[in-house]
């Protein structure tokens, strides 16, 4: 069994950026993260090399090793080209913007088709909207609404949440893992 060390870190605060044989991230959206336990695991597994650690060390009375903050898969898989359908994915996309009076504020998500008419949880069917458009809208359908949308909701691919990821990038980026993400983005004209 592994004795975590007794450092100030929490371990659940350690994943470890999973790229790419490519060294490439994974996945953006979501970002490939695994829990430090699958980052060790697949260590062991050798299935993925490591690029980088963190200070923060797990022992055992035999054994002592860093955690890893990237590592790299040795396998390429292909990654997929579109983005889960998430609520985090389906906000970027719309620019974290109320996607019928253009406010930023208390956003959440209205179903062109009313889910009470059978309107689906996807991507061509939701949007992002501030709590009053999304009341003002209330259970009518789109057509009938009267109210007009800055753009039809769609499927993104990655690369249209990169172009708006620039933008929103998340919360918390270890500093071990600028170098593996983003600087695709930035080449684009
Ligand atoms: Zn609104």
């Amino acid at each position: 069994m592994i004795i975590p060390a007794s450092e100030k870190v929490p371990l659940e605060k350690c994943p470890a950026l999973v790229l790419n044989a490519d060294f490439r991230p994974l996945s953006y959206y979501p970002l490939s993260l695994w829990c430090w336990q699958d980052a060790v695991k697949s260590v062991f597994l050798e299935r993925v090399s490591i690029i980088s650690n963190y200070e923060r060390k797990i022992r055992s009375p035999s054994f002592e090793m860093s955690l890893p903050s990237v590592i790299a898969l040795k396998n390429y898989i292909k990654p997929s080209e579109h983005p889960s359908f998430t609520r985090f994915n389906v906000f970027l996309r719309d620019k974290f913007t109320c996607q019928y009076c253009g406010d930023k504020k208390d956003l959440t998500f209205d179903h062109l088709l009313p889910k009470s008419k059978g309107g689906l949880t996807d991507w061509d069917n939701v949007v992002t909207a501030c709590s009053t458009c999304n009341v003002k809208k209330g259970g009518r359908l789109y057509p009938v609404s009267g109210m007009t949308l800055y753009q039809r909701p769609f499927r993104p691919t990655v690369d249209d949440l990169h172009q708006n990821g620039r933008h929103f990038p998340p919360n918390f980026l270890h500093e071990s893992w600028m170098d593996y993400l983003y600087w695709d983005v930035e080449l684009l004209p």
